[in-house]
């Protein structure tokens, strides 16, 4: 397993707003860039090659964290790159989309837009690995074999047929399969994107985009009302197990593994290691630090599992850097806060 970033749209990605004060007697703290973190796995063997995306709405768990467990594994046959967290702003706010739905964005997108870089970086992404396939997960509201408007437990494809693209036939194949083994079942929905009136808004999805640029792709969707996040996990893995099957992936130790004993739980806690006025301290537990009036914090590192990352309470998430005198900070695991810190200027 190789770990890399991209690292022009983690610079990128790091743009702060600071504002223009005179040098003041508040704290001034910088916390990492949110990098749009992507993981490449690669068997010995050939195979097909195929591209998961997770993440883009932050408040679907099942979603993330459901891509983020194929990273531990090996692969033996074929070739994945897997980006969990597309949109990690909104995945430690909890929210479908902190800076508006980035699902909507993928045909045009301002410059200005905080998530601009992340909907570039995973368009670039795309276009530059190839991919036979793109798989972006959702958790979905409801059960969409129960209504018509619910999304929850699904396959989406845009159209049955999309060009060269038959859409349907391998769509059919994972719903067949995948329902032998789920106790909730998943229905088809085509949101006839290109040829209906009733999605239009579709095209400015990842999928419409990936689609008008020459790479097949679908939805997978689990529901948010299934009752726990295991079995949210576990309609997921099972809906790519089938897609792997189409696909030609194989990982090591073959690929009904990854839908057994998959681990959720909490682990290691993470710990927070910063750099006041050029002396490292290191957290791990809720702390009230008091630094002097003045101080410049830096977050050097935040030691932990992916997912891990500090987030100041009451402050836009898109700022990386900013002054103020007393602050609460949460360190969170994704969406679950871990522990907290309060800084104080004394
Ligand atoms: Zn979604």
């Amino acid at each position: 397993m190789t770990r890399r970033n991209f690292i022009k749209y983690s610079i990128l990605s790091s743009l702060s707003v600071s504002p223009l004060f005179a040098k003041d007697d508040r704290v001034e703290i910088f916390l990492p860039p949110k990098k749009l973190n992507y993981y490449h796995l690669k068997g010995k063997k050939a195979g097909g090659r195929v591209l998961i995306i997770g993440g883009i709405h932050g408040n679907e768990i099942g979603a993330y964290k459901a891509a983020d467990l194929l990273i531990d594994n090996d692969l033996k046959k074929g070739e994945m790159l897997i980006i969990p967290r597309s949109n990690f702003t909104s995945i430690l706010a909890n929210v479908r989309g902190y800076n508006g739905d980035m699902n909507r964005k993928f045909n045009y997108i301002s410059k200005k837009d905080p998530d601009y870089y992340y909907v570039e970086g995973l368009k670039e992404i795309i276009l530059s690995f190839k991919p036979d396939v793109v798989i972006s997960m959702h958790d979905g509201y409801g059960f969409a074999s129960k209504s018509k408007r619910a999304w929850g437990q699904s396959v989406v494809i845009d159209e049955l047929r999309y060009k060269n693209f038959d859409l349907y036939s391998p769509a059919k194949f994972v719903l067949d399969n995948a329902n032998k083994y789920l106790k909730y079942k998943v229905a088809l929905i085509n949101t006839k994107t290109f040829s209906g009136k009733i999605h239009p808004e579709q095209k400015k999805a990842l999928t419409g985009w990936c689609l008008e640029n020459g790479v097949k792709a679908f939805c997978i969707e689990a529901s948010k009302q299934l009752p726990t996040l295991k079995e949210k996990v576990f309609t997921h893995l099972v809906m790519l197990r089938e897609f792997f099957k189409l696909y030609n992936i194989e990982f090591d130790g073959g690929n009904d593994r990854l839908v057994k004993n998959f681990d959720l739980s909490l682990g290691d806690k993470p710990k927070l290691i910063l750099d006041v006025n050029g002396k490292k301290i290191t957290l791990k537990n809720r702390d009230i630090l008091k630094v002097k009036k003045g101080s410049i914090i830096k977050v050097v590192d935040i030691d932990g599992k992916r997912g891990d990352f500090i987030i100041p309470v009451g402050v836009n998430l898109n700022w990386s850097s900013f002054h103020f005198r007393n602050l609460s900070f949460n360190i969170k695991r994704d969406y679950k806060k871990i522990f907290s810190i309060d800084i104080r200027s004394v």
